[in-house]
């Protein structure tokens, strides 16, 4: 099998909020990478730190977050004196989030789909303009051409009547439209990665279908590589081929989809699974649920952050020691004692 050089390499990240009341660690020690035209769902409860991972990749921390440690490595593409192509390696902890080279790489070469696209566009201006504006800022063409690659973007998306749509405000949008819109925002430089945080969550189900299958067929297309960060995992079966399972700011599990589905290995997985409804489950039937609540983020267990929920915690280890993320099996990764002994260090 050749190997494939990840198209972006992210190693024990950490990302921290310094509160007057203590330090949320947000995200403490996430490792993953992403291979040029692959799907990586995250996926994980709300306040496991997915978003923060995002946010920490495009350099977009809001204060007082702040990166505390880690890589975030991106292979970069540039043009070389005789015009080929070659690619380099930037660690993007290095840069200042609004430096040229940061923003460059922002917008440019990883985009974005927001979980609100209602709030993404300007409600004063037309999205075509923002789009043109978008396209003009990263690419060398006048107001003509750019007008008329968003015409093809809007095309591409699936935007009916797409001249008239361009001319329209995102409050006159349906919010099936304003989704199609912010992704043809998010094409309009051609970006090798796209960050998808929740793009479903604020749509119907007949949205969301349509949306999913939509960024299905223009990875295929495109060949662009997607990180599609979510709450749920009957999403990801549906769109990813790898998943990264997180809680609590640390990955319980990662590993193909197909692995993880069929032979979940950490209890939180297995939990998680379990809660999703099935077309065996009779009417009425109630869900599997996860027993206890996600610890308050100051108030974040010793040991395994699993171990106050998780029904197979060993007394004096899991309520102890941190277990790392290592191989199980051929391609998953799983950080429990239940499947090695290694742990994080002190
Ligand atoms: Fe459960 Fe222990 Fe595994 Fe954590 S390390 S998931 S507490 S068995």
């Amino acid at each position: 099998m050749t190997h494939v050089e990840p198209l972006l390499s992210v190693r024990d990240l950490k990302a921290y909020f310094h509160l007057d009341e203590g330090v949320v660690k947000a995200v403490d020690g996430v490792t993953f990478e992403v291979r040029p035209g692959e799907v990586l769902g995250i996926v994980g409860e709300s306040g496991c730190g997915k978003s923060v991972t995002m946010k920490a990749i495009l350099r977009i921390i809001d204060p007082p977050g702040r990166i505390e440690g880690g890589e975030i490595r991106w292979r970069h593409e540039v043009q070389s004196g005789n015009g080929s192509i070659v690619s380099e390696n930037i660690e993007l902890t290095q840069l200042a989030p609004n430096s040229k080279e940061m923003r460059a790489i922002r917008g440019g070469e990883i985009a974005l789909i927001p979980q609100e696209p209602m709030s993404a566009f300007s409600p004063v201006h037309t999205v075509g303009n923002q789009i043109i504006e978008a396209i003009m800022l990263h690419r060398k063409v006048d107001k003509r051409e750019a007008r008329r690659m968003a015409i093809d973007l809007f095309r591409d998306v699936g935007m009916p009547m797409p001249e008239r749509r361009l001319d329209a405000y995102s409050w006159q949008l349906s919010g099936g439209l304003r989704q199609r819109a912010i992704i043809a925002m998010a094409l309009s430089c051609n970006p090798r990665l796209l960050i998808a945080d929740e793009p479903t969550t604020a749509v119907d189900v007949t949205t969301q279908a349509q949306v999913l299958r939509l960024l299905r067929e223009l990875q295929a297309q495109r060949n662009a590589a997607i990180i599609f960060i979510t709450h749920d995992l009957g999403v990801i079966a549906q769109v990813a081929r790898y998943v990264v399972v997180m809680y609590l700011g640390l990955v319980m599990e990662q590993g193909p989809v197909d692995d993880i589905f069929h032979a979940p290995k950490h209890p939180y997985t297995q939990a998680l699974l379990r809660s999703i409804p099935s077309m065996a489950s009779t009417p009425r039937e109630a869900l599997p649920t996860i027993s206890g609540s996600i610890p308050h983020p100051f108030n974040k267990p010793r040991g395994c952050p699993f171990h106050p929920r998780c029904p197979q915690a060993i007394p004096g280890k899991c309520d102890q020691h941190q277990p790392a993320l290592q191989p199980v099996g051929e391609r998953q990764l799983t950080s429990c004692f239940l499947y090695h002994d290694r742990e994080v260090a002190a």
